[in-house]
């Protein structure tokens, strides 16, 4: 078949196709359509497996992201990779911020502990205490293809970034649920707070656009980042990534020391000239004075989806130009690295 037959044929009507990705969004905005939680094997010997430990995750999910066949993107960059070598890191249910969150984000935000009540409740057993619960946090970084092209891009996602807020999102809850699925098998209770009916995000009368499990904070919580100020997480891979989390009945140590200052790896926030991300954002939503303006970022976000169909028959949305072409796309600037 043709290069321009096969373009005309891909995702013709991507109302149908995109079916995953469409029940994705809903499940985003309104908690709603995800697959069945997995159930609590309550016979099984190995709870106490010691064979569950730190290594065990990072191993789980690293493998998953260099062999899973859904690590990869669609016509017309069939075969390449979505996402390159995770970092994984670890925070203690009873971690000291994970209950300050409740201020810093809003009453809203779910502790490890109330979404593990939850799965507990659903499975007929006692709901663990906060200090028997870790948060297993991981930060996927974007390729570096998807990452040029966006880079490029002046106004609009490119459709390798478009791809991957799409399959790439898809791909991260597949993997979170495998490993959820896994452990409740061995009859060791885990949840990921994200694929719950209780998620919803909606705008919040303090918080704005919100929702009440951020990946994001986890991760910050975890030592794997600090936010810039575009709010993405600046990691040692940089700022151009997805990130997921989830949570488990294990006590695993935390790997990375976390950095007090919430922006330690952002240049401007450090007294260096920067802002590149304001100057890479078409709606000016990034500013010295105010920083992020979560409002205009979310009005230009929303009306990508349009483009994303009309152009590359993708029904998603998306930007992520300020975490692109800057200094902290791909590792933390040059400067604040320790
Ligand atoms: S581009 Fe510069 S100012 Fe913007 S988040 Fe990155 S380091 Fe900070
Ligand atoms: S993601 Fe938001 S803040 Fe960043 S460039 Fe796009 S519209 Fe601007």
């Amino acid at each position: 078949m043709n290069r321009e037959k096969m373009r005309r044929r891909y995702r013709r009507f991507p109302w149908l196709s995109d079916i995953g990705g469409i029940k994705s969004a809903i499940g985003e905005l309104r908690g709603i359509g995800h697959p069945e939680q997995p159930k609590l094997r309550k016979s099984s010997a190995s709870r106490y497996d010691i064979r569950v430990t730190e290594d065990w995750f990072i191993d789980a999910i690293s493998s998953r992201v260099a062999h899973h066949v859904e690590n990869r993107m669609e016509y017309p960059f069939f075969g390449e990779r979505i996402f390159d070598e995770p970092l994984v890191g670890f925070v203690r249910g009873n971690d000291p911020l994970l209950l300050e969150y409740k201020e810093i984000i809003g009453p809203h935000h779910f502790t490890p502990e109330e979404i593990m009540a939850w799965q507990a409740k659903r499975n007929g057993v006692p709901a663990p205490a906060a200090e028997e619960l870790s948060v297993v946090s991981f930060v996927l970084p974007i390729s570096a293809k998807t990452k040029e092209d966006n880079a490029a891009s002046t106004k609009w996602p490119a459709e390798r970034w478009a791809q991957t807020r799409m399959s790439g999102e898809m791909f991260s809850q597949l993997i979170v649920r495998e490993i959820v699925t896994n452990l409740m098998k061995r009859g060791i209770l885990a949840v990921a707070p994200d694929v719950t009916p209780m998620f919803n995000k909606k705008r919040y009368p303090k918080a704005g656009w919100a929702s009440p499990w951020s990946h994001r904070h986890m991760a910050y919580a975890a030592g794997l980042g600090t936010f810039g100020m575009q709010d993405f997480l600046i990691t040692p891979k940089g700022a151009a990534h997805r990130c997921g989390s989830f949570v488990v009945h294990r006590r695993l140590t935390p790997n990375r020391k976390r950095p007090d200052d919430i922006h330690a790896w952002c240049l401007h926030y450090q007294g260096k000239e920067c802002l590149k991300c304001a100057g890479r954002c078409p709606v000016g939503a990034i500013t010295r004075e105010h920083a992020h303006d979560k409002e205009a970022c979310y009005r230009h976000v929303a009306q990508s989806t349009r483009h994303c169909l009309k152009n590359y028959r993708l029904f998603i949305y998306g930007c992520g130009l300020c975490s692109t072409g800057v200094p902290c796309e791909s590792r933390i600037p040059a400067g604040l690295r320790k």
